[in-house]
């Protein structure tokens, strides 16, 4: 069992002395007349006010950070993030200098490092440079840019598309732009933060629903669609934490019931599900119209950074011309939107690659169910989480594992609730059926050692 030395010990106790004195400092007394005001309680002149208010290593939030990392030292844990990779990672990777066995990558179908999607890069270098310079508005588009919107419209057989620099603004200057205080945003309660941050922004009212739960939908649409000029549901086509799949045809039909808008993001959806990776419109056989926006990002399967939003006409000039996230930000480096049209183009020239993925996302919960850990709802495509519960004992587990020569990251409190902590496997079109078998018994085993020498953590 890990020690912890005394002075992390100090060093966490003189933290958590300080979180308290400034909960209890921040606390409105009893009877405080305006307790929402903060210029009350900060102070009458500038004599007044705390280093907490303008240094920013006394910010509450800095200081939280500080104490999260005090008590993971003195748990003895070491930082499983930003783990430096020296080469391409795809089924395998280059870390401190020794090959591993990679499960920590969004290459789904090992298209980055493909000659093919790097020949594109460089050739839009040395004929567009490296930068769009400005916002395509004020610098102009590049051929690229054109040719990778098009690609997007055609595969799911709307209008028109548009890129952004990147997949997280995306969703939250698409989301902000289309909505507004008069309106209602209805998303999974396990949607990712880009959505919820955007619809935050927007202003809209917001009810987040049970995971997958459609009939909650419907409910509410029942009881309150009439109080709302527009009203937008978003989902995630496959659940970047969890690996299962909305119900898009319930959903569909839900939308057209309450006159709703539909909105799906793609992100680990697009190369994974359906027969050629087209995502989850082929997946349920939909009609373009069946879903109002398409959003997904261009950093997985496409190999590239940055994300799109695909729908008709209207919408797509709508986010060209107002979204503030397109229209003040730089247009997507030429290269990159050359790779991703690359990649989209073998990504449908071959098929046996989005097969190879979902035979290895099938194979992956076989073999894990059989060496009895649980993968909670994942329907076994990119995503499979290995459920761990504590999220000390999942961060333990990664550095564990990355030390026997698997690189796996842990997903902790507060991404996901307190007691469902996990490893996230990202599953690709690469890895081969020994490498999951190897996996996945060094996981078993090593999650045996941990429970023997550290108990319930
Ligand atoms: N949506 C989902 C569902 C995601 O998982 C992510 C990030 N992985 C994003 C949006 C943001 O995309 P990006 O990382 O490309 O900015």
């Amino acid at each position: 069992m890990t020690q912890s030395n005394p002075a992390s010990r100090d060093a966490v106790e003189a933290l958590l002395a300080r979180a308290r004195a400034r909960r209890s400092l921040s606390q409105p007394t009893a009877n405080a007349e305006a307790p929402d005001e903060p210029a009350a309680q900060i102070g009458q002149s500038a004599d007044d006010i705390p280093a907490s208010s303008y240094r920013i290593d006394q910010f509450d939030a800095y200081q939280t950070l500080k104490l999260q990392k005090a008590l993971a030292d003195q748990a003895g844990l070491e930082n499983p993030f930003f783990r430096v990779h020296e080469g391409i990672a795809s089924a395998t990777s280059r870390i401190d200098g020794a090959e591993v066995l990679n499960f920590a990558t969004y290459n789904y179908l090992d298209l980055n490092g493909h000659p093919a999607v790097a020949e594109a890069a460089f050739k839009a270098i040395r004929q567009y440079g490296v930068s769009a310079s400005a916002s395509r508005l004020v610098s102009g588009e590049r051929p690229p840019h054109q040719a990778l919107e098009q690609a997007l419209a055609t595969l799911y057989g709307v209008d028109d598309a548009v890129v952004f620099v990147s997949g997280h603004a995306t969703n939250v200057t698409a989301i902000a732009t289309l909505l507004g205080p008069r309106d209602l945003i209805i998303h999974d309660r396990l949607i990712h933060n880009s959505v919820y941050e955007g619809a935050k922004l927007s202003g809209a009212q917001r009810r987040g629903v049970a995971h997958n739960d459609y009939r909650a939908v419907d409910a509410l649409l029942t009881r309150e669609r009439g109080r709302f000029e527009k009203v937008l549901i978003v989902v995630e086509g496959v659940y970047s934490m969890d690996g299962d799949i909305a119900p898009l045809d319930e959903l569909v039909a839900l939308k057209k019931k309450h006159k709703a808008l539909l909105m799906v993001d793609e992100a680990h959806a697009l190369g994974v599900l359906g027969r050629a990776g087209r995502g989850s419109q082929e997946h349920f056989g939909l009609a373009p119209g069946d879903v109002d926006i398409w959003m997904g990002t261009l950093s997985k399967t496409l190999c590239g950074c940055g994300g799109f939003i695909a729908g008709c006409f209207e919408l797509i000039e709508l986010m060209k011309l107002t979204a503030p996230g397109f229209v003040f930000s730089v247009g997507m480096p030429p290269a990159l939107a050359a790779a991703s049209t690359k990649a989209l183009e073998l990504m449908l020239e071959e098929p046996e690659r989005a097969a190879a993925l979902q035979a290895n996302g099938r194979y992956f919960i076989e073999q894990a169910n059989a060496a009895g850990l649980e993968v909670g709802r994942s329907a076994g495509y990119s995503v499979v989480p290995v459920m761990i519960g504590g999220s000390v004992r999942a961060a333990r587990l990664s550095t564990a594992l990355g030390k026997r020569g698997l690189n796996v990251q842990p997903i902790t409190y507060p991404a996901v609730e307190e007691g469902e902590a996990r490893l996230r496997f990202f599953v690709t079109s690469a890895h081969s059926k020994a490498q999951i078998r190897e996996a996945v018994t060094l996981v078993a085993e090593t999650l045996a050692e941990l429970k023997a020498t550290h108990g319930d953590e």
